[in-house]
């Protein structure tokens, strides 16, 4: 079964050849990059864990007229005039999600998932509060309290772990450090963690402490949309998350919450921390929601997972030590020592072979891992076949039985049997 994106050829073909088309004509200099990047896009193998292919739907939203429309506020009390149908493209969004994800109330202006969480604190905390989130080393975002970041600034951040040997969170010392702390607010959700958290553990924690309990599950929202992973929606306070990971839409956060905290929420988004509302992203967005509530996207949720477990599961077997020794999501993070490279070389000389993924932390010393996620890949309908090829072809790279340039010819015959957007 495909799990692609179903392309009508006519729609396709407008969006593109217009938008490109008078890109050309005007400004050949910018032009030649943006199709060059659609080369390098289509040419080369797509793993990072945060990255996918969104619909040419979504692209033309993105595109739209919307793009020109000053919209503060939220619909039926904005700052400027003409937003009658900017109103009604966003109260389509927020139902959509709303509908999708069982929330009482949905935030779809936040311009990013930093800018989501940024508005959940302020929502929900005043500056110098103590949070308890996963440090940085074991996969926090920078949002969860880096020292370069304003969260880290303004909040006096607590740090949980995982563990060195299994890599999964440690429950017990969430509790323990949360009962010496007394936090204003928990944060689950991490950018390197493969298995689902523990939502009703965390909703535990934070109700003995009294303390707030926010879920950013900026990368596995989209699974949460096809029912491929657990939702935080029943147990969180608040729900951050972003729009263009698995959830394949366009770039760009989102906030679920309850009645109560709606209200909060909002005035935290606009006027707090934004200004005017992105509305063709907004638009985007809800194509988005529209497409991850049908069939096909539980289809595609499930075999992001079929395929990264089955990924995970081949570069084990080629001896690359997989954290927690698999993976429930579309996530993957392994140490490559065992094939005799580091972290930081392997993505190099992976980069060099047309292989595409990120270091991460491990949860054991210092070493760098690689990070790796199959949402793109499964986008452009490969399925676990596929990744058996990508595993060996990765693990040959990074043992030096290919040279990179001789592993490069590979990729592009194997990619280009998938192509993100086929005509
Ligand atoms: C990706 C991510 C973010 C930030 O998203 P941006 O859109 O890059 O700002 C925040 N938190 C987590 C856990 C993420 O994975």
């Amino acid at each position: 079964m495909s799990v692609t994106h179903d392309v009508p050829k006519a729609d396709d073909s407008t969006a593109d050849d217009g938008m490109l088309g008078a890109l050309l004509r005007q400004d050949a200099e910018l032009a030649e990059i943006l199709l060059a990047e659609g080369r390098r896009q289509s040419t080369t193998l797509q793993l990072i864990a945060a990255e996918n292919f969104t619909s040419p739907a979504v692209l033309a939203a993105l595109g739209s007229p919307l793009a020109n429309k000053y919209a503060e506020g939220y619909p039926g009390a904005r700052h400027h005039g003409g937003c009658e149908l900017a109103d009604v493209a966003e109260r389509l969004a927020v139902e959509r999600a709303r509908d999708l994800f069982g929330a009482e109330h949905a935030n779809v202006q936040s311009h990013s998932g930093s800018s989501a969480v940024l508005a959940a604190y302020a929502a929900l905390l005043r500056p110098g509060d103590t949070v308890l989130a996963l440090g940085l080393p074991y996969g926090g975002h920078l949002t969860h309290g880096s020292p370069a970041n304003f969260s880290g600034r303004w909040f006096d951040f607590v740090g949980y772990g995982v563990d060195a040997e299994t890599g999964l969170i440690d429950y017990e010392q969430v509790r323990t450090l949360a009962r010496a702390h007394r936090p204003k607010a928990i944060v689950c959700g991490s950018i390197a963690y493969p298995r689902h958290p523990d939502y009703a553990a965390f909703r535990d924690v934070a109700d003995e402490v009294g303390a707030y309990l926010i879920a950013d599950a900026a990368h596995p929202m989209g699974l949460v949309a096809g029912g491929a992973a657990p939702s935080p929606v029943p147990y969180a306070d608040v729900v951050c998350a972003t729009t263009h990971k698995v959830l394949r839409g366009p770039r760009g956060g989102m906030i679920l919450c309850g009645g109560e905290l709606a209200e909060r929420v909002d005035r935290a988004v606009f006027p707090f921390t934004q200004g005017g509302a992105q509305m063709h992203t907004i638009a985007a967005k809800a194509v988005a929601f529209g497409e991850a509530a049908t069939g096909a996207f539980a289809v595609y949720a499930h075999q992001v997972v079929a395929n990264a477990r089955t990924l995970a599961a081949h570069l084990a077997a080629e001896g690359l030590v997989v954290t927690t020794g698999g993976t429930d999501t579309h996530l993957i993070t392994a140490d490559p020592a065992p094939l005799g490279v580091d972290g930081r070389t392997a993505r190099g000389r992976l980069a060099a072979a047309g292989i595409v993924l990120d270091c991460c932390a491990l949860p054991h010393g210092d070493a760098r891992g690689l990070r790796l996620g199959t949402a793109a890949l499964t986008t452009q309908g490969m399925g676990e076949r596929e990744m058996r090829a990508v595993a060996t072809l990765l693990a040959e790279v990074l043992r030096g039985g290919t040279e990179p340039a001789a592993a490069r010819d590979d990729v592009r015959d194997l990619v280009g049997e998938f192509p993100p957007y086929p005509n």
